[in-house]
């Protein structure tokens, strides 16, 4: 007998939310703050206008068991908006409202998948795409996202992974972790092949959570606008980022059918049964606010001012180069020249087996990093583990002040010429990566 089921073992996890016991960790060994430059959510609060609708949402009691769609109100506005901005011709109906968007992609595997069949997804890419896969023993097929391609990728790298056993392609523009962004000419080849080759039954589940998050003229591209995709695609979005509300849990997405909608709305019984209604009715508030616009553009120019400054300051950095992406608030900067110098890769090789496969060199600088400079970024691995060796590279999320954005630089700087500890720090610290 044994306490867990296997498929307990197979399931990942989102290391945004598990590195926050380091963190605590690294502050209490070294008695100084973390600079936290690993969280994935808009140093932003809700707008007043948000809060007044929940508050009153709240006192007039709208706090029952709703729809479990979605409450037909906020349905309306998000169909009519996906409409507007992508060329659909959705109803209310094709619409399913989540708490958040993260269940919507697990629900996916399980609506569209049997096992054996193969899901693929972006690498690195939220990490939620690959966590199911093995879960619910579907075959995981990694699209590695290149550097050498700004991070996005061709029609001809998906051509070569897509089989008869393809059942269910994530695309996610702007990307997390890497901040990249499509081209049109990119979304349109991407789109030909998927019709040209994918039986129709083929989908898509485009995540376009930073849809607004994107700067110097970019406008968000949905592959849903593309010829023969609108049939496909389930377009996901939600209030998590553009709105700055990641504790309201409102993530919503469009279905090529209302039958397939009533199927993920049954998903919805049977995990949780509803989406808050007060919130619900927050978000359509948020999503159609006059000013809504108005907020969101300062954010975005103040995300811009910030990556302008991060990726200056890392690419003066020996040993680090930073790509400038289009959207986000994330950089996904390439740290092999500091892995050289620091002796990181002489130090990982020197690991035992089984420790190896836990980790990574970036890992071993994400965990200097914090415990040494304490400074919190995400390694690689934390977007996708498979297939994942070779690359050298770290997560920093500009959601943070410009003291914070400023002193976050400065120990990253200071750890890359800290070539004495880092063998030490690996030696006296073995356990972080076991
Ligand atoms: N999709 C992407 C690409 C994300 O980065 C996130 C959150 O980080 C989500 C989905 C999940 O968003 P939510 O917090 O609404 O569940």
């Amino acid at each position: 007998m044994v306490l867990f089921a296997d498929r307990i073992h197979r399931i990942g996890t989102e290391n945004a939310f598990k590195i926050g016991p380091h963190i605590v960790a690294a502050e209490g060994e070294s008695s100084r703050l973390v600079v936290r430059l690993n969280i994935g959510e808009p140093d932003f609060n809700i707008p007043e206008w948000v809060k007044d609708e929940v508050k009153e949402q709240i006192d007039a009691n709208n706090t029952h068991y709703t729809d479990p769609k979605g409450v037909l109100s906020l349905r309306e506005v998000v169909s009519q908006q996906m409409n507007e901005t992508r060329g659909l011709q959705s109803t209310p109906e094709e619409v399913v409202v989540f708490p958040g968007l993260k269940p919507a992609i697990g629900f996916a595997q399980e609506v569209y998948c049997n096992p054996g069949d193969e899901v693929i997804y972006p690498s690195p890419g939220y990490p939620i795409y690959e966590s199911f896969t093995r879960y619910l023993e579907l075959e995981p097929r990694p699209l590695i996202l290149r550097e050498s391609n700004a991070f996005s990728f061709c029609a001809k790298e998906l051509e070569d992974i897509i089989t008869d056993k393809t059942r269910l392609i994530y695309i996610n523009f702007p990307s997390n972790p890497t901040g990249g962004v499509t081209t049109q000419e990119q979304l349109r080849e991407i789109a030909d092949l998927i019709v040209n080759k994918c039986h129709p039954d083929v989908r898509v589940f485009s995540d376009e959570m930073y849809e607004h998050i994107v700067f110097d003229g970019a406008s968000h591209l949905s592959i849903a606008s593309m010829p023969g995709m609108r049939e496909r695609t389930i377009v996901a979005s939600g209030l998590s980022k553009t709105y700055a509300w990641t504790g309201g849990r409102i993530g919503y997405a469009v279905f090529p059918t209302v039958e397939e909608a009533d199927v993920f709305k049954n998903m919805n019984i049977n995990y949780f049964s509803c989406t808050s209604p007060y919130n619900q009715e927050g978000a359509r508030v948020a999503l159609t606010h006059p000013n809504a616009a108005g907020r969101i553009a300062e954010m975005v120019s103040t995300f811009k001012k910030r990556r302008d400054y991060l990726v200056k300051r890392l690419n003066t950095i020996d040993g680090i180069t930073c790509t400038n992406p289009s959207g986000t608030f994330y950089l996904f900067p390439n740290i092999e020249g500091a892995c050289k110098k620091l002796g990181v890769f002489d130090a990982f090789d020197a690991l035992d087996e089984a420790i190896k496969e836990k980790t990574s060199p970036a890992t071993m600088v994400q965990m200097f990093l914090l415990y040494r400079h304490q400074v919190a970024v995400l390694d690689r691995r934390s977007f996708g583990v498979i297939d994942s060796e070779g690359q050298h590279y770290l997560r920093l999320s500009y959601a943070a002040n410009d003291d914070d954005l400023k002193e976050g630089a400065d120990r990253i700087e200071q750890a890359c010429q800290d070539t004495k500890s880092f063998q030490t720090f690996v030696n006296t610290h073995l356990h972080l990566f076991q």
